[in-house]
């Protein structure tokens, strides 16, 4: 690389330029998506190496994800070649937080080679320590106060910070010094856990001036993506450390601001120009990225909004393909569909790796994934398991996994003592020996143990009440529908329980996961069928490198970019969920929307969405409306596809005078679907009726309706 040549200072425009060579002093960029934010930063590394003006370890480059990180290493190799000279620190705020924290551990109180601890450790330690304050652990669970004190580390606090008020509404008045003695403990245990991470190197920084000061003037130049979802911590960690040089530079944008729920801070942008007076604030305008009529269709939704800074967008692309909606009859429809139109794309050679579904939430993967083993379509989960692989699956399936196969002592270890039973590595340690002893598997050897006086009589009772519920359940396999018996089997383990009673933000989630695992087995006629099924699922396709669809819940799609983008759910209560369309005020709303947005502007060519006007929610079939952002596209950028003909016969999404269903129903699609599950008996197959009678009406005739799954095909009602 030749600074004189500045090749890769070529095809940038003059903004961009601006913002590579603005190399001393506080830059903002704030700019919409696609606009080369990102390229702007990775040409910014590669033009401070190649002026001379830094070697790469005096750069200290911030990325939202891991992933971001390899993507902008390998950019940036590929800008500077193999310099030689090493790479810059390159990273997420945590994994830059560990490398620090791990030099100067000692003066923190740990030692280097500190464990970081998961969200499961943490949980155990948290409840050990409610236990050891005397407190109720029904009343205050350890991960409501897990959440609470990740939120207090988000904002920076230590527990001396937490206002009082604020820690006194936590376990009678006990918040703060819980939040203590979980700091005490993890001290003890020569542990932290991530908000820790950012929380101890302000802690180190605060008492040792002289390490900040090092810090400071080591990194002459901090970069930072993603900047509009930074966290108060991370804010407070970046400013101390840009205080020695000042040569930040901070991309984002506050339409794609999408984790206000985690503690995000949008105003992070506007307190910058604020901290870093004189800063140079460069705006981009141009998207480089998708075609005319997608970015028409996302500038058009965002405009919705009203908190927002305000920005133009314009592509000199062409208008491209409009924007596709298509409607479902249901969820499975739409999943089928979705193949289909992939296996289109791919039989007229789109790369498969240049495809990519987005969903609001993970349980709506599993039909799509489901239809994509079906096909032999090969894919990757990003950012997180394949359905089938989330900690509840799998602690689902191994209730059925025992339940169908008694020997099976993998599946029964992991659900041994899942939820809390008091058996504890003593008892699984004698129920292998007695195993061992006599060749037989384990849950044999736990009917047999239950006989003798080896366990102690709590751990007898917990384990007989176990097998004895084993072979309750299996039982019931033989005379009642396999969906009722596992719905049966999650109840009476206390399974569900366990996540009920969870007051963690995953925890809604999970259940809803759940749900959609115990509906996903109405499909197979028997519950072996069933398993056979989910393992062939579980082998399917994880080879590297094979070109691949890739799958992922919006959230996880932030910065990427692909060629053909499906973004199926646009469905009032799905998407917006229905959390936000509850909120009173309209900031929930506005982060739905925003990730709208970011969801359409991952496209480059083609975006297309779907909704399905039936789709089961808490576990009953009830007819849904389309997203209320589907009404608010521009209409000229947008083209329905597809709608099965019991969607247009009755309102056409083109009839927008009057409103199209969207607006027409005073009640949300799925309020009128809590409405009706009042009246279901859960997960009952009686408590379906579908009536075909729906097939020629629209949206207004099967309003209310419970449709059961058809047991023909969803296409039989296009005629
Ligand atoms: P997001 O907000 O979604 O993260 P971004 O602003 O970071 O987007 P980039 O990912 O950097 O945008 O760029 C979007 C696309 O446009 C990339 O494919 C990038 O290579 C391309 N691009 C950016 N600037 C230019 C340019 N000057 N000429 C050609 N292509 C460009
Ligand atoms: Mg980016």
């Amino acid at each position: 690389l030749r600074p004189g040549s500045a090749s890769y200072l070529e095809g940038l425009n003059p903004e961009q330029r601006r913002a590579v060579e603005a190399t001393e002093g506080p830059v903002l960029v704030l700019a919409g998506a696609g606009t080369g934010k990102t390229r702007v930063l990775t040409t910014r590394i590669a033009h401070l190496i190649a002026t001379g003006r830094a070697r790469p370890y005096d750069i200290l480059s911030v990325t939202f994800t891991n992933k971001a990180a390899r993507e902008m290493k390998h950019r940036i190799g590929a800008l500077i070649g193999p310099a030689g000279e090493g790479m810059p620190w390159l990273g997420t705020f945590h994994a830059i937080g560990t490398k620090i924290l791990r030099r100067h551990a000692e003066l923190v109180g740990l030692k280097s080679d500190f464990t970081i601890l998961g969200m499961d450790d943490q949980l155990r330690l948290m409840k050990q320590v409610i236990a050891d304050q005397g407190i109720d652990e029904k009343r205050w669970p350890a991960r409501a106060l897990s959440h609470a004190i990740d939120g207090w580390k988000n904002r920076g606090l230590s527990p001396e910070q937490v206002p009082p008020g604020e820690a006194g509404a936590f376990a009678f008045g006990k918040g703060g010094a819980l939040y203590t003695a979980y700091q005490a403990r993890l001290a003890t245990l020569n542990a932290v856990d991530f908000g820790d991470l950012l929380l101890l190197c302000l802690k180190l920084w605060r008492e040792n001036p002289d390490i900040l000061q090092n810090y400071q003037s080591r990194f002459r130049y901090i970069l930072v993506d993603e900047y509009q979802d930074t966290n108060v911590a991370q804010y407070l960690w970046l400013r101390l450390l840009a205080q020695g040089h000042r040569n930040v530079a901070c991309v984002g944008d506050d339409d794609q601001s999408i984790y206000g729920w985690r503690g995000a801070e949008v105003d992070n942008i506007l307190r910058f120009e604020h901290d870093f007076p004189g800063a140079t604030v460069v705006r981009l305008e141009r998207n480089y990225r998708s075609t005319g009529h997608i970015l028409a269709a996302a500038s058009g939704l965002i405009a919705k909004n009203e908190g927002r800074l305000g920005k133009t967008l314009r592509t000199e692309d062409v208008e491209g393909e409009r924007v596709t909606v298509t409607g479902a009859w249901d969820s499975e429809e739409e999943a089928r569909l979705l193949g289909e139109a992939i296996e289109r794309l791919q039989s007229d050679k789109h790369p498969l790796s240049e495809i990519a579904v987005l969903v609001r939430i993970s349980a709506q993967m599993r039909e799509i994934e489901d239809r994509f083993v079906q096909l032999g379509l090969p894919y990757r989960v990003i950012g997180g398991p394949r359905f089938y692989e989330r900690a509840e699956i799998r602690d689902a399936l191994a209730y059925l996994r025992v339940t169908a196969n008694p020997a099976d002592d993998l599946a029964f270890e992991r659900i041994f003592n899942t939820p809390k039973r008091g058996l504890g590595d003593a008892t699984l340690q004698a129920l292998h020996a007695h195993a061992r002893a006599r060749k037989v598997p384990l849950v044999v050897a736990a009917r047999g143990l239950v006989e003798t006086d080896e366990l102690k009589p709590r751990a007898r009772s917990s384990v007989r009440a176990l097998v004895e519920s084993f072979s309750r359940w299996a039982r019931l396999v033989e005379t009642q529908p396999h969906p009722e018996v596992a719905q049966t089997i999650l109840e009476e383990s206390g399974y569900t329980e366990m996540w009920q009673k969870d007051r963690s933000a995953d925890a809604a989630g999970r259940l809803e996961n759940l749900k959609e695992f115990v509906r996903s087995m109405e499909e197979f006629p028997d519950l072996a069928a069933f398993l056979e099924h989910v393992s062939l699922v579980m082998e399917a396709s994880e080879a590297e490198g094979a070109d691949r669809v890739s799958l992922m819940t919006l959230h996880a799609a932030k910065g990427l970019e692909f060629d053909t983008v499906f973004l199926p759910g646009w469905e009032d209560g799905l998407f917006p969920n229905q959390r936000a369309l509850d909120e009173s005020g309209r900031a929930g709303l506005e982060e739905e929307r925003r990730l709208a947005h970011v969801g359409l502007t991952r496209a480059r060519k083609r975006a297309k969405l779907s909704f399905a006007v039936n789709r089961r929610i808490h576990g009953l079939w009830s007819s849904t409306i389309p997203s209320r952002f589907i009404d608010e596209l521009p209409e000229a950028c947008v083209d329905v596809i597809d709608a099965p003909a019991h969607y247009s016969a009755g309102a056409s999404r083109f009839d927008r005078n009057p409103a199209p269903f969207g607006s027409s129903y005073g009640t949300p699609g799925w309020q009128r679907a809590q409405a009706n599950s009042a009246n279901g008996s859960g997960f009952g197959k009686d408590a379906y009726n579908r009536s075909p009678g729906g097939r020629a009406g629209g949206p207004r005739q099967i309003e209310g309706e419970l449709l059961a799954k058809s047991t023909g095909s969803p296409s039989a009602f296009h005629g």
